[in-house]
């Protein structure tokens, strides 16, 4: 699985690798060579504060090193690049049954980023681990996202809550669905939700109302919002919305097979304080992974 993630992710983000590493080798390193190094951070959506503090941070470095080997300079880029991406927070998911009731996980985000097939990618990996899982699709607006979310719980082998109206009430489906769950002492109930920001205050509303009504039944463990990486800055945009309403867990990042600006990473577990927990890697059911910030540092510098 990592080898994978590695390979996908050397896809997208290598230019950025190679573009840093050879102008840090280079014989003379003038501001030119700077300013290009922090473009380059910047272009990788890294964000400026961060993207500033690096490049202060390598040319002090550079300037104690003198002479440089490739070798050296791709150890140190290593180096700050995992401690910039990796800021120590909890990446693990709360996934396990507590006090005689399933793990509650409630999925958000914008439409279209990744969210309900990542709600099936992910079941089909805590499937694998033993576990039994529940879906309910609370994203009511369309009968075909109920649909397609019952079409991955088929695919994995779980059973889906939805309801055949379209229009039913979302916070009514998330609680049938946690109610089953626990009923049917399911270890997890993933609740995929619905995410049209045209109507911003509207959906918050919802949203709100969905937590407070699973709440009456079971804990929500994790809130695990979903980012589309090729929508570099907007996704923070986005983040900041939903964190608003609910207080989110973790991030899943999707689409990093398809983007060199995997920078957002830094920027978003900077500015909100929450791990990216997982990534997308494409479309397919084994697409997805923990988020490994030394991997992913790896296959920046590939
Ligand atoms: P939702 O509206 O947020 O539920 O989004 P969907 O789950 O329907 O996904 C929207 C589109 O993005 C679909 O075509 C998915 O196959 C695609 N998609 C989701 N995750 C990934 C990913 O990690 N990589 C790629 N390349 N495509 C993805």
């Amino acid at each position: 699985r990592l080898t994978r993630l590695r390979e996908r992710l050397v896809k997208s983000n290598s230019i950025l690798g190679k573009g840093l590493l050879a102008l840090l080798a280079s014989d003379r390193i003038d501001e030119s060579v700077w300013d290009e190094v922090e473009e380059t951070l910047l272009l990788a959506d890294i964000g400026t504060e961060p993207s500033l503090a690096l490049v202060d941070t390598l040319r002090d470095r550079v300037k104690v090193m003198g002479t440089r080997s490739p070798e050296e300079v791709r150890a140190m880029l290593r180096e700050e690049l995992v401690k910039l991406v990796d800021p120590a927070l909890d990446r693990s998911l709360a996934v396990d049954r507590k006090s005689g009731k399933p793990a509650v996980v409630l999925v958000v985000g914008v439409n279209g980023v990744g969210k309900t097939t990542t709600v099936g990618k992910l079941a089909r990996v805590l499937v694998a681990e033993d576990k039994d899982v529940l879906l309910g699709a609370a994203d009511t607006f369309r009968a075909a996202a109920a649909q397609q979310l019952a079409t991955w719980g088929a695919r994995v082998g779980v059973p889906t809550v939805k309801s055949d109206v379209d229009g039913a009430d979302p916070a009514s489906v998330a609680f049938e669905a946690v109610q089953a769950g626990i009923e049917q002492e399911a270890d997890v109930v993933m609740v995929d939700t619905a995410g049209r920001l045209q109507n911003k205050v509207g959906l918050m509303d919802e949203l709100g109302k969905v937590k407070r009504v699973i709440e009456k039944l079971a804990e929500v463990d994790e809130v695990l919002l979903v980012l589309d990486a090729t929508t570099g800055q907007n996704g923070l945009t986005q983040a900041k919305v939903f964190s608003e309403v609910v207080d989110i867990t973790g991030i899943v990042l999707t689409k990093l097979d398809g983007t060199a600006k995997g920078g957002i990473v830094v920027a978003i577990q900077k500015q909100l304080g929450v791990p990216v927990k997982l990534v997308g890697l494409g479309e397919g059911p084994d697409d997805l992974a923990p988020f490994d910030p030394e991997a992913f540092v790896d296959a920046i510098l590939a």
